[in-house]
């Protein structure tokens, strides 16, 4: 038998997950394989191999039963407690139970009483009246289930975050040699359109093998050259299969927004997006500012490749999961040029936080990192807690001895805006701040947007020279995309930052600086995008 691929490995562990989740199966199961999962996903080593010669254990996180299944799927290429599982909740019903609104254990009364096992089978049994034929449908679940058949797949009720919304149209994209598109090829913080673009002159082979995906358990609408999947929590993602001298018609209208690509008119055909707008007569735009109609010359944005050095990650001195030098080391081989290590402080309270001596400890070990890292920089840094009075959560001259200062509200999001705007106003007024931490604090899908008054932050940031972040984090995006957009338009500097909790977490940079991008940001609004003598510290 072949070796199993790590890619193909994690989708087996993430199925069971899913699976086990289904069943009812104890939260920490289910999050220890998908923790198991990702993890594999971002081995490099081929972990077969490392099931085989016995040392996979090695891997943080897998432990003794996680190290028996994997056993289990490399010698046999297979899971029996998937097989198993498969049968008993029927994934295709749950997905199209999510996708409905219709919980699991509803879907598998309906499945067994009726059945049913797929959206067409669904959809006849509904046409027919037969969906009452099942305990506890009544009139008003019957009408909205057949409503929710008949209109074309609902968007996921919450926008999918930027690390979901990739990591699934992504890896379809992948699987089937096409392009990711929708909502996550412009950035958009939540995504609602998912879809992907295929090149190809068998539409009917691609569309088979979308629907075999592992990610894919159902497909709910089907065309020559269109399908639409469902997966299991439910969410719709949209397949187009194009002639290859239409591809860049068919990726530019996939990837929206239709708002924009109304705009345009006809689209013309072309092989590649550039040959579309090329006969269209417009500027090529990238899919970041494909948002309101536009057809003039975008400004050069800034792009990935200028970020010359993240200036808000964490360490084990506070939440963090890798040393300081475990990220400086990661930072430097990612091409950066200097890192800021911004812990918490004591009254960030929910996770460990630093006093003025552990900072002044932490600098001893940030002056040895520098020293073997040289011509690196290991930024002294902190995210200091800006206190409910607007006081700092650090003495002045602690702050004064570190080279880089963001400020962050994390208790009391809640207060009035006068109360935050004069919390934040406090800290951008202090002369340590370089800059304000996600300054709306929101929380995608969780939190809405503190109250703070930013068109007075930005103003103050303005006379202090203060910069504004961007962060990174898939569930923050803070600023958003329209609020780097005015802090820039108010004359301001944004800073591109992953606040990394983990080396991994560094990689969320390209989160931020598409965020910045989607604001039209250029390398020179973007703070870090200057070499180190220049930031002033
Ligand atoms: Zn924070
Ligand atoms: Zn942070």
């Amino acid at each position: 038998m072949p070796a199993l691929d790590n890619r193909t490995i994690a989708e087996r562990l993430e199925t069971l997950a899913s699976l086990l989740d289904l069943a009812g199966s104890s939260f920490y199961s289910v999050r220890a394989y998908r923790r198991a999962a990702e993890l594999i996903r971002a081995t490099p080593a081929p972990v077969a191999d490392l099931v085989r010669s016995g040392r996979v254990r090695e891997l943080r996180g897998i432990g003794p039963s996680i190290e028996t299944r994997l056993r289990e799927l490399v010698e046999t290429g297979r899971l029996a407690e998937i097989d198993e599982l498969e049968g008993e909740v029927q994934p295709a019903l749950v997905g199209l139970g999510r996708m409905v609104g219709l919980g699991p254990q509803r879907m598998a009364d309906l499945g067994r009483t009726l059945g049913i096992r797929s959206a067409d089978e669904l959809r006849e049994a509904a046409a027919a009246g037969r969906l009452r034929e099942v305990p506890g449908i009544g009139p008003t679940t019957e009408a909205k289930i057949r409503a929710a058949l008949e209109r074309p797949p609902a968007a996921p009720r919450r926008g999918l975050l930027l690390n979901r919304a990739w990591e699934l149209v992504g890896g379809i994209a992948v699987a089937l040699a096409g392009e990711a598109a929708g909502d996550p090829r412009r950035w958009r913080d939540a995504s609602e359109r998912l879809a992907v673009v295929v090149a190809s002159t068998r539409p009917a082979e691609v569309i088979e093998r979308f629907h075999g995906l592992p990610e894919i358990v159902a497909l709910v609408e089907r065309d020559e050259r269109r399908a639409i999947g469902v997966t299991v929590d439910g969410i719709p993602v949209e397949l187009v299969v194009a002639p290859p001298q239409r591809f860049g018609t068919e990726l530019l209208r996939a990837t929206g927004a239709s708002r924009y690509v109304e705009a345009l008119g006809e689209l013309p055909a072309g092989a590649d997006e550039p040959a579309v707008y090329r006969a269209l007569g417009v500027p090529y735009l990238p899919p970041e500012l494909r948002e309101e109609p536009f057809r003039g010359e975008p400004p050069a944005l800034v792009e990935l490749g200028q970020i010359r050095g993240d200036l808000h990650v964490h360490t084990t001195w506070s939440d963090g999961k890798a040393s300081v030098l475990e990220m400086a080391e990661a930072a430097r081989d990612l091409g950066y040029e200097y890192l800021a290590i911004c812990d918490h402080t004591r009254a960030v309270r929910v996770v460990p936080g630093l006093d003025a001596d552990d900072v002044r400890r932490q600098g001893v070990e940030i002056a040895a990192a520098n020293e073997r890292l040289a011509p690196f920089r290991v930024l002294r840094g902190i995210e200091c807690d800006i206190l409910a009075d607007g006081a700092l959560d650090l003495p002045d001259d602690v702050l004064a001895e570190l080279d880089w200062v963001q400020a962050s509200v994390h208790a009391g999001q809640r207060q009035s805006r006068d109360q935050l705007t004069k919390r934040t106003l406090a800290a951008v007024h202090h002369p340590a701040v370089r800059s304000i931490s996600h300054p709306q604090g929101r929380i995608i899908n969780h939190r809405p947007p503190n109250a703070v008054d930013l068109e007075a932050v930005f103003a103050a940031c303005l006379e202090t020279g203060t910069a504004v972040e961007t962060n990174g984090l898939p569930d923050r995006i803070d600023l958003s995309a329209e609020l780097v957009r005015d802090a820039i338009g108010a004359g301001l500097r944004i800073t591109c930052s992953t606040d990394a909790h983990s080396v991994r977490g560094l990689g969320n940079m390209r989160l931020s600086v598409a965020t910045a991008r989607r604001g039209w940001a250029t390398a020179a609004d973007v703070l870090n995008t200057r070499p180190l003598a220049e930031l002033g510290v």
